[in-house]
């Protein structure tokens, strides 16, 4: 288990799954053997150079800061058919006990925020219960972006391109909402007293990062897919295939790779491999992380 200890907040990772699973040239039109070979001192626990695939992490985050336990994104949930991505077809993981282990049981989560609703954030959102799909965590707020929630409806609903997300608007969205527990929240927006929002749109309409303040000056941020592998660090215009504005992506990853570069707050993104979180800091007019 990965634990840090962030100020007064520990953040813990909750792993759903590790695998390789894009080849990386796919992925990365613009990658070559010369800087696959120029980052080889530290990219094994990022790329599987057998299979030539980038190496992914699925996810949560557990931050736990003042009594509260707060879950970050919600990975892609048990039994759910993706003939689409056969890496994450109808999974069995015990999710929830690697949670129990690291410090919370369902019922006594506060929050939920997803970065965003793409259909690998949303999973445990939800269960199937008596044929039905009901919160994971009971007591809990869910915060959602205003912005994605419009889009994906939108999405949804249109007998073209319906069901959003593989179904999980409907499966691991729809619910909660329906069930007067979520804030569709549009940023930036202050949250509590630790907690700001800040829209960073482009991989999705909507996309936030979360801007954790851990006292005495010592910050965190999440930053959901603004960023899925380390080599975007030292390739920012490096994008991920699925974005809703490509461009908007580009100025969004530069924007948060500068603030964490000039803040030193400690980065916790939701996809990339071991240790899975770290500092990203100036190089020049560019960036390079510091894991
Ligand atoms: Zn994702």
């Amino acid at each position: 288990m990965s634990v840090f200890k962030v100020g007064k907040a520990t953040i813990t990772r909750i792993e759903e799954t590790y695998q390789a699973i894009y080849p990386v040239k796919e992925l990365f039109p613009a990658c070559t053997d010369d800087i696959l070979k120029h980052h080889g001192s530290w990219l094994p626990p990022h790329y599987d150079a057998t299979s030539g695939k980038i190496k992914l992490s699925v996810h949560s985050w557990l931050l736990q800061i003042d009594g509260r336990k707060i879950l970050i994104d919600c990975c892609c949930g048990n039994h759910k058919p993706r003939p689409q991505r056969p890496w994450w077809n109808m999974l069995n993981e015990p999710y929830l006990d690697r949670l129990a282990a690291a410090g919370a049981r369902p019922d006594e989560i506060d929050l939920v925020m997803c970065t965003h609703l793409h259909h690998d954030h949303l999973g445990w959102n939800t269960m199937q219960r008596d044929g039905k799909w009901v919160p994971t965590f009971p007591n809990a707020r869910y915060v959602f972006s205003k912005l994605d929630f419009d889009h994906f409806k939108k999405v949804d609903e249109d007998p073209k391109t319906t069901p959003a997300e593989f179904g999980t608007f409907k499966e691991c969205v729809v619910p909660v909402v329906d069930a007067g527990k979520a804030d569709l929240v549009t940023g930036p927006h202050k949250l509590n007293e630790f907690i700001d929002i800040e829209p960073a749109g482009g991989h999705s309409p909507g996309h936030f990062v979360f801007k954790v303040d851990a006292g005495g000056g010592i910050k965190a941020m999440l930053t959901g897919d603004v960023f899925h592998h380390l080599l975007q660090v030292y390739y920012p215009d490096w994008n991920f295939p699925k974005n809703s504005d490509a461009e908007q992506a580009k100025r969004s990853r530069r924007k948060v790779f500068d603030e964490l570069a000039s803040t030193g707050a400690m980065v916790f993104p939701g996809h990339v491999g071991a240790p899975f979180a770290g500092y990203i800091e100036k190089d020049g007019s560019n960036f390079r992380p510091r894991f």
